[in-house]
């Protein structure tokens, strides 16, 4: 599972490092990914803060 956040969408708003910290977390007024490859342990957090994410920066695949 490969999650990217898009520095440019993302308002910083930390939503996605609250609800999977092992997956992202905040750099500056940016969230970003701790590891490109997600394990498969974290994939439904990683997932569920991407779909709750407001303005829809983290792509998965
Ligand atoms: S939830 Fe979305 S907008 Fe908020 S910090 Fe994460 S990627 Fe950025």
């Amino acid at each position: 599972m490969k999650i990217v956040v898009d520095k440019n969408t993302c308002i910083g708003c930390g939503l996605c490092a609250q609800m999977a910290p092992d997956v992202y977390e905040m750099q500056g007024d940016v969230a970003v990914v701790k590891a490109g490859d997600v394990p498969a342990a974290q994939a439904a957090d990683a997932k569920g803060a991407a779909d709750q994410c407001p303005v829809s920066a983290i792509a998965v695949s």
